[in-house]
């Protein structure tokens, strides 16, 4: 089977306790305005075997405190995002899942019910939202420990205060962020043009759910 990937990376530091292996998956339907991922909304590129991945994964794996699989939109490659959260099982480290759809929409599913995922972080990114809360980039998302395991990780670290952490990745060609910035790119982009550096990011503000 293949899998559709915007980026693999280990450690990230700011998507949950620990030193994490983070999962960004490619191609999203959601479109939220002021989404920070917009590169990662399309589909039917960055195509690779699934197999691959886990060897890259396996690597890892002994290392890690823990995993979080972001996107693009995770639950939009259902039977890949369920043969690799069935791969990364038997690691037995915490996993995070975030989505945009509902909760309401994914409660059903077996992926949701089966013990794959410890933390289900749900709902659409909503701009005119506050954004008050650890790991949520608007209040109106919705924290879910689908297993007891979930819960003793994450929830000291949720009730923690919000504080300004990103992790910064330099590649000779791009800078990119983990984390989730406080009022989307805005601080940094200002703060980018007040040091003379103009920062091009892929934030939607134009385009709309
Ligand atoms: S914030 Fe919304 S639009 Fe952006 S990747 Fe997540 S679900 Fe898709």
């Amino acid at each position: 089977m293949d899998i559709h990937i915007s980026r693999v990376h280990f450690p990230v530091t700011t998507l949950g306790p620990g030193k994490r292996i983070g999962i960004w998956l490619q191609g999203c339907t959601i479109h939220c305005k002021g989404c920070i991922s917009m590169d990662t909304w399309q589909f039917n590129i960055n195509k690779v075997p699934l197999n691959d991945l886990k060897q890259v994964l396996e690597v890892w794996l002994p290392q890690c405190d823990g995993i979080t699989i972001s996107g693009g939109e995770p639950f939009d490659q259902e039977n890949a995002l369920f043969e690799l959260l069935e791969f990364l099982n038997s690691y037995k480290t915490n996993i995070l899942v975030y989505s945009g759809f509902s909760f309401e929409t994914l409660k059903e599913k077996e992926l949701v019910q089966n013990g794959f995922i410890d933390v289900l972080i749900s709902e659409p990114y909503n701009h005119t939202e506050t954004q008050t809360k650890r790991l949520l980039g608007s209040d109106n998302q919705q924290v879910h420990f689908l297993t007891p395991l979930g819960k003793r990780e994450f929830a000291t670290y949720l009730e923690q205060p919000l504080e300004k952490e990103l992790d910064i990745h330099i590649t000779e060609e791009t800078v990119w962020l983990a984390g989730i910035p406080i009022n989307g790119m805005k601080e940094i982009t200002q703060a980018g043009k007040d040091n003379n550096v103009d920062l091009s990011h892929s934030q939607a503000v134009t385009k709309t759910k």
